[in-house]
């Protein structure tokens, strides 16, 4: 079933594809779910539904690459938490309680949240399969939000019992690898969130990846350890569908061993800073050519906004570099050849274009070109004006999740003058209500 066509007319639109770059007072024609022309002066078409984005910025949907939807609705529990320990203490061992019911209802919450927020594609890593069922009915729950979504089934349950549930875990996996199978336009595809190294053992980490492998599905990990890249590459693991998250540890031999595979990363510089993890490696593995990409990780304690991740992983990385200068005598700071290396647009190019690879649509989305798929994003130009200068930095620097104005996922226009069409706000409200009755009433 195609939505109707669609002119979104004058806009300044960033279109993250290097051929294209930002187009001034530019149209986007969307055809049977896909961009089907970029320019100026596009004409309609009989039966286009035509926007008038005069003022705005359109760029694409934004990606996220690691959030565990399970924690929508437990929001504020993980606010004050200081490190690890917190986290496995107060959010990690809820989830023996957390029932296949909550599954739907969390993850219906959380989805609807970030598809107002302008986040139409999320790597869900659901590592909170306790039962079939538990996976089913998250599953449910993003059919009926209709985000764009690289479900991620989580390998790692009941520490306890990690062996002898694997092998219903890895079943179902095959199960759903038939059930779900389509193409790059399926909104709901198929992944695996492999079982973490240091909890699963190398054993149970290949039979993952060697299923997930044999059914083309794109695999992602936690990587907290140090030493487990080098582990992986001497075990012919490593390759490009495979998304390792966090890396903190990662040294710049390993990273240069995760380019060579063609390997992207997931930070979520949030979640990391909170747990005091070292973030250097943002900007190590981005020199070393190791796509990164950024994701919320924890609804817990990290709001589901892209915006707000971005802006801080902006200046975190900035404050690295001006630490470095200072620390080398160089204050105040001036300019040579590559300082400051990152630049505000860099943060786009990673929800984006980074993203899209990571979540294996590297062809098709992340990119405002003819044939890619027509997600897309609507931004006011902010209450009291835009920018001077570059409009990605206007994104990445002022914008928030209050300038979301329209959004469209796969052609359909889901958010249209900042009121959701086809979603009620209420039934996530009244989701999250239902989980947080169960878990703590
Ligand atoms: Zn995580």
């Amino acid at each position: 079933m195609s939505a109707r066509a669609l002119l979104i007319r004058g806009a300044t639109v960033l279109t993250m594809d290097a051929g294209l770059g930002d187009l001034a007072g530019a149209d986007v024609r969307v055809a049977d779910g896909r961009i089907a022309a970029v320019g100026q002066g596009l004409r309609a078409e009989p039966g286009d539904e035509v926007i008038d984005a005069t003022g705005m910025l359109l760029l694409p949907g934004l990606i996220d690459t690691h959030t565990h939807m399970w924690q929508g609705p437990l929001k504020g529990l993980g606010a004050a938490m200081w490190g690890m320990a917190d986290y496995h203490k107060h959010i990690f061992s809820l989830r023996e309680r957390v029932g296949a019911e909550d599954m739907h209802d969390a993850t219906l919450a959380c989805g609807m949240e970030m598809l107002d927020n302008g986040i139409t594609t999320v790597l869900d890593f659901c590592h909170n399969v306790m039962s079939p069922e538990h996976a089913l009915r998250a599953l449910d729950a993003h059919r009926a939000n209709g985000q764009r979504v690289l479900f991620a089934y989580g390998m790692l349950g009941s520490f306890a019992t990690l062996k002898e549930d694997h092998v219903w875990r890895l079943a179902q996996v095959r199960e759903l690898a038939a059930s779900l199978a389509g193409d790059e336009t399926t909104p709901l595809r198929l992944g695996v969130a492999l079982g973490s190294l240091e909890y699963a053992g190398m054993a149970l980490f290949e039979e993952e990846a060697a299923t997930g492998r044999a059914l083309k599905l794109p695999m992602t990990f936690h990587q907290n350890v140090a030493g487990q890249v080098h582990e992986l590459e001497a075990a012919g693991l490593l390759g490009p569908d495979m998304l390792p998250v966090h890396c903190n540890p990662t040294l710049d031999a390993e990273l240069d061993v995760l380019a060579a595979h063609g390997c992207g990363i997931s930070f979520t510089p949030e979640s990391e800073v909170g747990d005091g993890r070292n973030i250097s490696v943002f900007a190590r593995s981005h020199r070393a050519g190791v796509t990164p990409s950024l994701g919320v990780d924890v609804p817990s304690r990290v709001a589901l906004d892209l915006f707000s991740q971005m802006r801080l992983t902006f200046w975190l990385m900035r404050n690295e570099e001006a630490e470095a200068e200072r620390h080398a005598g160089r204050t105040p700071l001036t300019r040579y050849p590559g300082v400051p290396f990152i630049q505000p647009r860099h943060l786009l190019e990673y929800v984006t274009v980074n993203a899209a690879r990571a979540v294996g649509l590297g062809d098709v989305l992340g990119r405002i070109a003819p044939g890619c798929l027509a997600d897309l994003l609507l931004l006011r130009g902010g209450a009291y004006g835009p920018s001077l200068g570059d409009p990605a930095a206007h994104v990445v620097l002022q914008s928030t999740v209050a300038d979301v104005d329209t959004v469209v996922i796969g052609g359909r226009v889901r958010k249209r003058a900042g009121q959701l069409t086809d979603l009620d706000r209420n039934d996530a409200i009244a989701a999250s209500q239902r989980m947080r009755h169960r878990l703590f009433a």
